[in-house]
């Protein structure tokens, strides 16, 4: 009998489970290498997991539990919307959509806000609307982005290739057409870069995935300006640096710039997956009825969360109180650098998106397994980093301890090492 695909190597189904788990499941896709650890609660910067070890989470779900875990406002906002509607469709207004939209124009640049499920999403939407503004602006022929090295934008096929990161292309066939890809930092390489088939320059204000590393606010300013003279537009990814991450609502405040299009995620929905793309009104022209879409965009539940999340973190004294207990944890890091000189290289990184350079002989999965055999949960990085990412309602007690756990974790790896 030839063997169907189904076929294939499919085991017998064995009698149904129905103890607690004793190991990771095969049945879950293996596409991560996940930690062996289950959460089964979560309160501020707590987690629960289910043998009732307690651990504090410097993750942040990567950057998305900007408010912690279970916040009382939130699970209001949830509780509260889950009574009345779910889900309509985009056929029709969403009462939703229309007042995020109006906060979320009322503090940015932003005069037109498209919603969706998430940071690749998100990323997607803004490279349409930017090849769509060239198209209806008479230069069809404008349709290349430039992008950077080192950037991660997601994992959908058009995103992976404004990426251009080689491991994560491999063996998933053609790559998408109409990114160019400079140096970091580079603005003669920008410069260099530009061509008439140019759209757009997209540009995360700090690299997260990457390794914490800072496109600096001149450069930022330089290609802002490099922008506006040859008729592109400037994305912004703000998918990990926005909503409060860096001290300010979004990290482009910190140069001083608006860019013409922007996508965010992660921190909006709280741990909700919302995304959405901002752009200006002229950005927006050629996003006109049936050019995008999206089903779940803008659902009642996501809007209802991320509209509680928009009113608590723009709260000026909410940022202020971040930035102040960025200075008490990045003094702290530096701190462990000077203690671990022979570990870390160097403390990177703006506001609550801080990320230690590790020395070459040890690598980000032997600091996170460190850190969380002293239970606190950090998150690997590209370019040999870890990050540090605490929600943004840490408070100085949490700092504090996240720092004594993190100098523990550090000496245990030196113990081990030497
Ligand atoms: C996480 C991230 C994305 C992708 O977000 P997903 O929600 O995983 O699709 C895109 N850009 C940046 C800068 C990110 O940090």
């Amino acid at each position: 009998m030839a063997s169907s695909p189904a076929a294939l190597g499919k085991a017998p189904r064995s009698a149904p489970d129905t103890a607690v788990s004793s190991g990771p499941s095969p049945a879950v896709m293996g596409t991560y290498a996940r930690q062996d650890i289950v959460f089964v609660k979560g309160e501020g910067c707590w987690l629960t997991a289910d043998n009732g070890a307690r651990y504090l989470d410097f993750g942040s779900g990567v950057a998305v539990n900007a408010l912690g875990h279970a916040h009382p406002q939130l699970v209001a906002s949830l509780k509260a919307q889950a009574e009345k509607l779910w889900h309509t469709s985009n056929l029709y207004r969403v009462e939703g959509q229309e007042d995020v939209a109006a906060k979320l124009t009322r503090l940015t640049f932003a005069d037109k806000v498209f919603f969706c499920n998430s940071g690749a999403e998100a990323c997607e939407g803004a490279i349409k609307v930017a090849r769509r503004y060239q198209f209806v602006s008479g230069q069809p022929h404008r349709q290349r982005i430039i992008a950077f090295r080192g950037a991660f934008h997601g994992r959908t096929l058009a995103t992976l290739a404004a990426a251009g990161n080689e491991k994560y292309l491999e063996g998933f066939g053609p790559t998408a057409d109409g990114f160019d890809h400079v140096d970091l930092n580079d603005i003669d390489a920008v410069e260099a870069a530009i061509g008439p088939e140019t759209a757009a320059i997209m540009l995360e204000p700090i690299q997260g995935e990457g390794g914490v590393r800072a496109a600096t606010p001149d450069f930022i300013k330089a290609v802002r300006d490099l922008c506006d003279k040859n008729g592109l537009l400037l994305i912004l990814d703000e998918v990990q640096t926005g909503m409060g991450r860096t001290g300010k609502l979004f990290a482009h405040e910190w140069a001083g710039i608006t860019p013409d299009v922007m996508a965010i995620a992660k921190g909006f929905g709280g741990g909700f997956p919302v995304g959405a793309v901002l752009a200006t009104e002229e950005a927006a022209k050629g996003m006109t009825p049936g050019t995008h879409g999206s089903t779940f965009g803008g659902n009642p539940l996501g809007m209802a969360v991320a509209s509680t999340v928009v009113d608590i973190v723009s709260e000026p004294d909410f940022l202020e109180a971040v930035r102040s207990k960025t200075l008490h944890l990045k003094q702290g890091l530096e701190g462990l650098k000077d203690q671990h000189a022979d570990l870390v290289e160097e403390v990177r990184g703006v506001g609550l998106l801080m990320g230690l350079k590790l020395k070459a002989q040890i690598t980000p999965a032997q600091v996170v397994k460190a850190a969380n055999e002293e239970k606190l949960l950090l998150v690997g990085a590209g370019d040999n980093c870890v990050r540090v990412l605490p929600p943004l309602i840490a408070t100085d007690q949490d700092i504090a301890e996240g720092l004594m756990a993190l100098s523990r974790a550090l000496t245990r790896i030196a113990r081990e090492t030497s």
